[in-house]
């Protein structure tokens, strides 16, 4: 007979332990099962090379305070290395730009330019904090239920009380590209470059794509309570949220097994029974909350004769390509980037110089190529966090975008050419860049795939868009977290709100199971 109070959460990602640790506070008898060695997920800092660890997701920006502060994740030990970190967008000749949540700095830049960057920075901030107040609900479903009307109401309501004009704005920039309104408020070439990655970075678009404005506001729309989109690094990599989450959950009273890989999502009749593990062994309960992504949950561990064929096909459908890389470099000494100071080797740097070369390193993806010149978003997290390396030694972490997940040649074969591709980008930057490097791993989204177990390789599980997002995510009709079959729920970046370091997908998910 199993027990109505055992839960168990497939996966040991943020948002895993997040369900987990409010399931465990709530009373829930709750065992974790993560596949990998350690937790973290796509955010776990690992070795790549003996002595030097980084981990996938590598800053924070989106991390919930509520969450933050009700798991006490301070008390147990998640510390910041430094938060507000500026954006220095990178030259080749090294007239670079420092970008601040406030000021712009660099030649080149006019009066226009900066005036135009505060009132950017206003109104995105406030349409972002309309999404950002949506990250913690339950998203409604499309019904005349009283619940959801007024849930759609309060939605609706939110958006009138950004006032007459800056409502009619962002309903007209929502859905439009970030390209047309960069170059509405904006001189500087570079300066449009930096801030166009912003709204493409982890997503399978370029400057020009509908839907890029959008994916620019979720990015900014955290409530880390340093401002809005700020940039933050905690001491020992992301990995470090993953922990101090385990640790909350591991308080509350919930097991977390690591090496413990799913097979199989077990069902009783209609509802779910259990799950059995790689080696066989079987574990009972009424509930199992999956924090692996959409497709891996409903077609490989659950199996698709388990549900309605129009849902299993929704499930198919889910668009989830990754088209971000990862370069983890071993460095001997601190790289010199031109322009770029000992201290502001410790900000964020970006290789987006302008946004026609952005949509141009996006093309090669749609035709299943990687971009020729890439663009990149490169921390030095050792500047200030020098634990992750050896002494003296440096850390160097990069997304690097375009690299489809289903390359033409096949990334056995591509892989080693798209490397020396990308070094030879930073080199452009950064001359030295080669002689320094003593290790170097690339990562690309099938890498991820089967490292991080997550179908497609994609930064928020699947893409993160209009027509995937809120009660449309993951699919129709399956928005609330919970799946077709009883018992089953789902808790990753592939339900709302969507990827990040976050953590809300995991707390809704466990409301949603809380209230079942
Ligand atoms: C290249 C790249 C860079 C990124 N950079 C950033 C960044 O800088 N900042 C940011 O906020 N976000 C970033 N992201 C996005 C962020 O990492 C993810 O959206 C987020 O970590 C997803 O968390 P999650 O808990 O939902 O899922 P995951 O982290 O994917 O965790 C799912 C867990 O489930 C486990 N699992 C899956 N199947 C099974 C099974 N059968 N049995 C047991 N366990 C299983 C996996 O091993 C994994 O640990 C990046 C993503 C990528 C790919």
């Amino acid at each position: 007979m199993i027990s109505d109070n055992s839960v168990i959460v497939v996966g040991g990602g943020h948002n895993g332990l997040v369900c987990a640790a409010y399931l465990a506070k709530a009373g829930r008898k709750v065992t974790v099962l993560e596949a990998g060695e350690q937790v973290g997920g796509l955010a776990a800092t690992r070795e790549f090379a003996p002595g030097f660890r980084a981990s996938c997701a590598h800053l924070l920006y989106l991390l919930d305070a509520e969450i933050s502060r009700e798991l006490g994740l301070q008390s147990h030990g998640l510390e910041m290395a430094s938060d507000g970190l500026r954006t220095i967008a990178l030259a080749e000749d090294g007239q670079n730009l420092v970008i601040g949540s406030d000021n712009l700095d660099g030649a080149g830049l006019g009066d226009e330019d900066r005036a135009a960057w505060r009132e950017y920075r206003r109104f995105m901030s406030k349409f972002a904090a309309v999404i950002g107040g949506l990250h913690n609900q339950v998203p409604p479903r499309i019904r005349q239920e009283r619940g959801d009307l007024v849930a759609l109401g309060k939605l609706a309501l939110k958006i009138r009380m950004l006032g007459r004009d800056d409502m009619r704005e962002f309903l007209r920039i929502a859905g439009i590209n970030i390209y047309d309104v960069l170059q509405e408020n904006f001189e500087n070439p570079l300066l449009k470059g930096a801030l166009s990655l912003d709204a493409v970075l982890g997503a399978n678009s370029g400057p020009r794509s509908n839907n890029s404005v959008f994916t620019a506001l979720h990015r900014m729309s955290g409530t880390g309570g340093h401002g809005t989109g700020a940039v933050a690094l905690p001491i020992g990599g992301l990995g470090s949220v993953a922990e101090a989450l385990a640790a909350a959950a591991r308080q509350a009273g919930a097991e977390i097994r690591t090496g413990a890989a799913v097979e199989r999502i077990l069902t009783d009749g209609d509802r779910v029974g259990g799950v059995r593990l790689a080696g066989g062994e079987e574990l009972a309960a009424a509930t199992v909350v999956s924090n692996a992504d959409p497709k891996t949950t409903i077609l490989d561990l659950l199996g698709a004769r388990h549900v309605e064929a129009g849902f299993a096909q929704r499930i198919v459908n889910f668009r989830a390509r990754g088209n971000a890389a990862k370069l983890h470099l071993a460095l001997d000494g601190l790289p010199e980037f031109r322009g770029v100071s000992a201290e502001q080797a410790g900000d964020r740097m970006v290789i987006a110089p302008t946004m026609e070369y952005v949509e141009r390193a996006f093309n090669h993806s749609k035709y299943g190529e990687y971009s020729a010149q890439p663009v990149a978003e490169i921390i030095i997290p050792t500047v200030r966090d020098p634990g992750l390396a050896p002494a003296g030694k440096h850390v160097l972490s990069a997304v690097v975008q375009y690299a489809p997940r289903n390359l033409k040649q096949g990334w056995p074969e591509g892989k080693t050419a798209f490397t020396e591709v990308v070094m030879g980008l930073l080199a452009r930057y950064a001359p030295a860049i080669r002689e320094q490097t003593l290790a170097a791993e690339l990562l690309t989204p099938e890498d991820i795939e089967r490292e991080f177990r997550s179908a497609g390789g994609h930064w928020h599980h699947g893409e993160l868009s209009l027509d995937q997002f809120l009660m449309l995510r993951p699919v129709p009709k399956a928005a609330q977290y919970r799946m077709p079959v009883e018992g089953l729920f789902l808790c990753g970046a592939g339900t709302h709100p969507g990827g990040g370091v976050m953590g809300s997908a995991g707390r809704n998910a466990a409301r949603a199971v809380l209230a079942n």
